[in-house]
Parts: C-alpha cells; structure tokens; sequence
C-alpha cells in the first residue's frame, strides 16, 4: 500500500516513450547487454553535433546567463525569432508576444495552464506528441483526438476535425511536420484546418518544431502565415531537432493573429512566465546564433538535416526496408526523425502493442515506441528513431523482420 500518493489529475496523464519499456531497456543495459535505443529524436548521442556558431554563442553568453533573465526570455532572442518568422511570412510577429521556454514541452504545459479550463475541449491529432493529450488532462480538460489519416500520407482529416467541435471546443492542436508520422501537411490541410478555426473561433496551438526537417520536395506551411491577422495562433518552435541542441531546452512559442483580443491570455502566459522566473538563460543565447547561421537549407548550412542530406537518406531507406517486409506498411515520411509503420496484428499475433515492443526489447534489444504511447487507437504500430547510421539502420530492420517472421510462425 502507498502512503504517499500522487495527485488524482494525473491519472490520465502518461508519457510512454520513457514508460515502462524504458526502464526494461535500462534493466537489459545493466545485465551487460546493448541496447540499440531507437526511442527518442535526441541528436546527440547519434554523433549529430549542433554547429560550431551555436556553442560558441553559448559560451559567450555565460557569464551574462548568470542571472536571471526577463521571464519571457532575453530581448535578442525573442526579436531574432519575430524577425524569423516575418522573413516567412508571418507578418504580425512580434518580439513582445515570443514567449521563451525550457524546451517546447514546457511551453506546452504553461499555455494550456493559461488557457483550459476544466471540461474545455482540445482536439488534439491521433497519433499525437504524447505531451499534448498529457498536459491537457493535466488541466482538467479534455482532448478530443481527431484522426490522421494513414491512406492520405497521414494529413488530418479537416472534415473529422469539424464534425468533433462542440460548444466547449477552445482550441486545435496541430503537429507539423508531424512526430510520430513523419507527414508534412499539405498547403490544403494547413489552409482547411485554419479556416475551420476562423469559422469556430478557436485558437491554433501549432506544433511546428520539425518545420526545418523537410524531405522529398516537401514544403512545410506556416499555419500562422495563413491564419493571418483574424485567428489567434500560437506557433511552438525550438533548437531541439534541426539545430540539434536538445539539452539546452531552448523552445519559444510566437502569439499571432487578433493579440489585441488576446490581452488576457497574454497576461496569463505573463503570469506563469513570471512564477517560473525564466527559462534556463545559458540556452537562451543560442538561439539568435542558430537563427542567423541560417536555417538548413539555406546556402550557410550544409549537414546532415539538409534537403538531400543524410538523414533525408536515412529516412527513405528505413521506410522502404520496413515497407518490404510482409505483414509491415510504412508511409514514407516526409519530415521529421521516425518512421510510423504499421503491423499486421493478426499475422504476427499482436493484441498489446505495449507488449509486442517489450518482446521485441528482450529479443533483439532494440528499443522502439508503440503506437498507442502516440495516442493512436490501435495497437498495430510503432515509431523508431532513424538518427543512426544507415548500416545499423538496416541491421535494426533486418532483426525486426527476423523477430516478427518467428512471431508470424508461432502464432500461424
Ligand atoms: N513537440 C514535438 C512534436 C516533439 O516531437 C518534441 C520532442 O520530441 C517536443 C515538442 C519537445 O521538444 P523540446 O521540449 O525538446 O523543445
């Protein structure tokens, strides 16, 4: 029996990519085996260095980065970033209304703080990055999960979306390019969903981390270039992914759109800004660096995310290996780090995806994520990580097509 215990809204609160399975890889690593952890978009440990001009911005701002900075982070990074997203056409940025944070998580969190309260209404995408579904309950709102869809290159269904708002709907998350699909939203969808928001007067939380991951002639589209100046939109962004920082939790979120009716809910971003001081202010100088060493793909960079560079590689051939295997389909993703295949589950005798990713742990020692950790409503995916080199890519899938060819033999 517990005598201490944790407090009730955290029931349906989960985080499943460090669940359970994470602390079965770590039990494996300490009996000495190795373990191919393909579960978290974490560049480092991959080799992917972020540029030489991002640390040495760091280490410049040291000594400044001892104090506390302005809650809503340090002015050079919030102008940087408003004068970033005007060069993509979003022209009512602005440095006032870029709220800096330790990471986009955290900026998750403090926004839903500031506006759900309980019984509102989030739609929120199924599969989702579990943060949302999780910080929404954390309110004591609801998610409302409206679907991807896989035959559509996993775009949201905007129909799906409309028939799901009621009078508590506040507001509709948007994950794009998306973690775990890989989907990159076409022009149509980020049009649709935005006009389905102006038409509801709901707000747009727009997840956009992985806009400078973009493969295979895609285009990623801004939704608050085309929420323009009558949809209130908040646009979450950080170094995590394309600059390759992720252990410095540098992550903003840009208001735009009628701020003007929004002074309240700035003032409640204001607040919780406040109450947690700043955000770390070592990495706050990093971003004004990574912003001006341009952004991949643009002639200053030349690495490993760029168009056509090694990841876009490392991607394509993932998604095509997994797609050949029989009983296995892969949407080829066209942004982001994962690949979100999906498996027969009668063939290879799935009912618990949960389980089916811990076997596959102790089989071959590779840590993937399952499906329904992304809120997807069917046990018949996982998402793996496609940061490492193309031959221990390869080697990974050929062992998960050897495991569930076994798994396809035992439960025929
Ligand atoms: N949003 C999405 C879609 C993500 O995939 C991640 C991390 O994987 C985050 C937000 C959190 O990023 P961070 O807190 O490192 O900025």
């Amino acid at each position: 029996m517990t005598r201490f215990r944790q407090a009730h809204r955290l029931r349906n609160v989960r985080y499943d990519v460090r669940g359970p399975i994470l602390t079965e890889a770590a039990r494996l690593e300490a009996q000495g085996h190795d373990v191919l952890r393909l579960n978290l978009g974490n560049m480092r440990p991959f080799g992917h260095q972020a540029r030489p001009e991002i640390l040495e911005a760091v280490a410049g701002g040291l000594d400044a980065a001892q104090a506390y900075s302005d809650s809503r982070g340090i002015p050079q990074a919030r102008e940087a970033l408003a004068e970033h997203y005007r060069g993509h056409g979003i022209s009512g940025a602005s440095a006032e209304s870029v709220f800096l944070g330790n990471g986009v998580s955290e900026l998750i969190t403090l926004t839903l703080q500031a506006l759900v309260d309980p019984g509102d209404e989030i739609l929120v995408p199924a599969p989702d990055y579990p943060t949302w579904t999780g910080a929404v309950h954390l309110t004591g709102g609801v998610p409302v999960h409206y679907l991807a869809d896989e035959a559509d290159g996993w775009n949201p269904s905007v129909e799906d979306i409309e028939s799901k708002i009621t009078p508590a709907t506040t507001a509709i998350v948007l994950i794009n390019p998306n973690n775990p699909t890989g989907a990159v939203y076409s022009e149509a969808t980020v049009r649709g969903i935005v006009d389905v928001a102006r038409r509801h007067g709901l707000i747009l939380l727009s997840d956009e981390i992985y806009a400078d991951l973009v493969f295979g002639g895609a285009r990623h589209h801004y939704a608050a270039r085309s929420a323009g100046d009558d949809v209130l939109c908040l646009t979450f962004g950080g170094l995590s992914k394309a600059y390759r920082v992720c252990g410095y939790r540098a992550g903003w979120v840009s208001v735009t759109g009628p701020v003007q009716d929004a002074a309240d809910l700035l003032e409640g971003l204001t607040l919780l800004s406040n109450m947690r001081v700043c955000p770390n202010a070592t990495g706050q100088y990093a971003i004004p660096a990574a912003l001006s060493a341009g952004t991949p793909g643009s002639p200053l960079a030349a690495d490993i995310v760029d168009p056509g560079g090694l990841l876009e590689d490392r991607l394509a051939r993932t998604a095509a290996a997994l797609d050949a295997i029989p009983g296995v389909s892969c949407v080829a993703p066209r942004g982001a780090l994962y690949c979100f295949p999906r498996v027969d589950t009668e063939l290879f005798g799935i009912v618990s995806d949960e389980e089916f990713v811990l076997d596959l742990l102790r089989s071959e020692h590779i840590l993937v994520t399952h499906g329904t950790g992304f809120n997807w409503p069917e046990p018949d995916h996982f998402r793996i990580v496609c940061l490492p080199d193309g031959e221990v890519l390869d080697r990974a899938v050929g062992s998960i097509a050897n495991f569930l060819d076994r798994r396809r033999r035992r439960s025929a």
